[in-house]
């Protein structure tokens, strides 16, 4: 990518063919949380979609997350080639690139908690280490074999903590309605989330 590295303090973000194309605003470690996460669904996100070289941390074998308000997320061009699926049964939605299959945000199954989680991978490599710094630490760690543990471990209990404040901010300003990926009178999403099934989960890894 080009620009978006010399001065601001938003992040550019893009999927891999160019067609999905944003910012996160104001990014920096006051604004949102950077860390890594090991979870199992993180991997599956990214192998199933054959992008872990881009999406996936190749030295803690992690996948670097930028965790921030929902309406800071601008997407400027692409957004109706946004696709989201449901890897399991738990809530999380996962959100990718229809046009080349990036994954691109993981985001809660409607816009009543309003947080999106970046997938860092896809962001401009300047303005990442500019803007973000350092990760604040690892989640799951216990479940990834590949990680080097060399991090700081990090609870979700502490994330959500974290998020928690942010998120009284989203509701009490209206900003949640405010949100690329859900509509703003439902809070629902603005794709029809798909399920991944048992047997294409078989195929996966
Ligand atoms: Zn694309
Ligand atoms: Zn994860």
């Amino acid at each position: 990518m080009t620009g978006g590295a010399g001065s601001g303090s938003d992040l550019p973000f893009s999927c891999r063919c160019g067609a999905v194309k944003g910012v996160i605003e104001r990014a920096g470690p006051l604004e949102g949380d950077f860390v890594v996460c090991h979870c199992t669904d993180c991997q599956t996100f990214a192998n199933r979609f054959d992008a872990g070289d881009r999406v996936m941390d190749e030295q803690d074998a992690g996948t670097p997350l930028y965790q921030s308000r929902c309406a800071r997320m601008r997407i400027e061009s692409g957004r109706d080639r946004l696709r989201c699926i449901h890897l399991t049964e738990e809530a999380t939605l996962r959100w990718y690139a229809g046009c080349c299959d990036t994954p691109l945000f993981n985001s809660y199954k409607n816009g009543k908690i309003p947080y999106v989680t970046t997938l860092v991978g896809n962001c401009d490599a300047g303005a990442r280490t500019r803007l973000l710094g350092e990760p604040i630490g690892h989640l799951f760690v216990d479940d990834d074999p590949a990680c080097t543990g060399a991090g700081r471990r990090l609870s979700m209990n502490t994330l959500m903590r974290r998020f928690f404040v942010r998120m009284v901010k989203d509701i009490v300003s209206g900003d949640r309605r405010r949100s690329a990926l859900f509509d703003p009178e439902t809070l629902e999403p603005v794709s029809t989330p798909t399920r991944l099934t048992k047997e294409t989960t078989a195929h996966v890894g």
